[in-house]
């Protein structure tokens, strides 16, 4: 059975952990979920997603209780991390917020709350490359960051209105927006199991 953790600070944390048991179920594997408040399980999980909230505040916290290096040590270990919005504001390598301490996982420049001159949330049929089919995905936007510029090892997964909302860089993918508030796992699979450049155990044969 996959271990998996979901960096709960705030935010959608059990979204994002119903969303890991159907990716997971979907792949025919077992998962069990943990809940990162403090530091020592990151070591132990196979896969991650840290998810939105308010990224001054997510980021003061993995600070704080010591998980910031333990993620960087996952991330280095090529294991799968998915970060959505201000997850992903908080992996970023610019923040472009002096409150934010970017953890530097994913090569990319961010504006916070970059729509928000539209309706604060929104849903949007986005076309994302490397999902299983071509069917659009129904991208939910809250207060959403968008990114300004992406560093070279960063391939972009998806964009709306001309800007990257959904990247990779090696085994960490990160949106702007929530796959979590929808039935639809197919981001967390790419995250977690199509990922050219992260890896999870094999299913051990007994
Ligand atoms: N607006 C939030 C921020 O900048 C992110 C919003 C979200 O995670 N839904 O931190």
């Amino acid at each position: 059975s996959l271990t998996a953790g979901v960096v709960a600070v705030q935010g959608d944390v059990e979204e994002h952990a119903a969303a890991i048991e159907r990716a997971v179920s979907a792949h025919g594997r077992e998962v069990t979920v943990h809940e990162i408040r403090e530091s020592g399980l990151v070591p132990e999980c196979d896969l991650l997603a840290m998810p939105g909230g308010e990224s001054t505040t997510i980021s003061r916290f993995v600070q704080s209780e010591g998980i910031a290096p333990e993620l960087r040590d996952h991330v280095g270990a090529n294991k799968p991390l998915f970060v959505t919005c201000a997850g992903l504001i908080v992996a970023s390598s610019d923040a472009n917020d002096d409150r934010v301490e970017e953890l530097d996982l994913v090569d990319v420049t961010i504006e916070r709350n970059a729509f928000g001159r539209q309706k604060d949330s929104f849903e949007a049929p986005l076309a994302v490359d490397g999902l299983a089919d071509d069917e659009p995905y129904p991208a939910v936007f809250i207060r959403a960051p968008a990114i300004d510029d992406v560093g070279e090892t960063v391939e972009v997964l998806a964009s709306w209105n001309g800007r990257p909302v959904a990247v990779r860089d090696g085994p960490v993918v990160g949106t702007a927006f929530h796959p979590e508030l929808t039935l639809d796992s197919r981001i967390h699979e790419l995250a977690f199991f199509e990922n050219k450049d992260a890896s999870v155990p094999a299913l051990e044969h007994v």
